[in-house]
């Protein structure tokens, strides 16, 4: 099984991801986690990241396909993964395409999860307490959700045109929204 997470910050990505994870026993590939422990291995990907991530921006398309191009490479990515976080631009899904065709994968799915502004931002809020994330101050959640409906949420379309766009309602319990995902799956 291979799928795409796509969603606004706080819509739940994460959590329905590892969910996802274990009930098909396949990997889950968030690029924010895999960025957030280059930043703190002080590697040259996460030196260069920190700027773009502290401010809410996206770091550039060039470091996550290098990335990304290297880590569907590798053979525990043959037996399925969720990718959580990527593709985030239109030059990103085009540069996944290029990959998969590359290395004869074929996606199952790309599940939209959706679910109101006002509630995310109250979420990542409340979450911000206790996240220790660098990027969770009140301004720059404003501007992660700001550059999600900039450059994230032309995606949709994007997948939606290759017919294999799902979409989800992202309000209500973890368990149900697990059970909407695999319905549609
Ligand atoms: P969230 O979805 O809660 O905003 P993530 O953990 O997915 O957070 O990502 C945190 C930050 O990492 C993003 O705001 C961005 O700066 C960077 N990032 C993660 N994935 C990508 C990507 N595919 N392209 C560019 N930047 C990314």
């Amino acid at each position: 099984m291979k799928l795409i997470l796509l969603g606004p910050p706080g819509v739940g990505k994460g959590t329905q991801a590892a969910r996802l994870k274990k009930h098909f026993k396949i990997i889950h590939l968030s690029t924010g986690e895999i960025l957030r422990g280059e930043m703190a291995n002080s590697s040259s990907v996460g030196i260069q990241a920190r700027q773009y991530i502290d401010a809410g921006n996206l770091v550039p398309d060039e470091i996550l396909l290098k990335m990304m191009n290297n880590r569907l490479r590798e053979k525990d990515c043959a037996g399925g993964y969720i990718l959580d976080g990527f593709p985030r631009t239109i030059p990103q899904a085009e540069g996944l395409q290029i990959l998969l065709d590359e290395i004869n994968h074929e996606l199952n799915a790309v599940i939209s999860i959706t679910a109101n502004q006002d509630e995310l931002v109250r979420r990542l809020v409340l979450r911000a307490k206790d996240s220790g994330r660098s990027d969770d101050t009140e301004s720059v959640i404003q501007e992660r959700q700001r550059v999600y409906w900039d450059q994230t949420a032309p995606l949709i379309h994007f997948y939606k045109e290759k017919n294999i766009l799902k979409s989800v309602d992202g309000l209500g319990a973890i368990q149900d929204i697990t059970d909407r995902i695999l319905g549609v799956v």
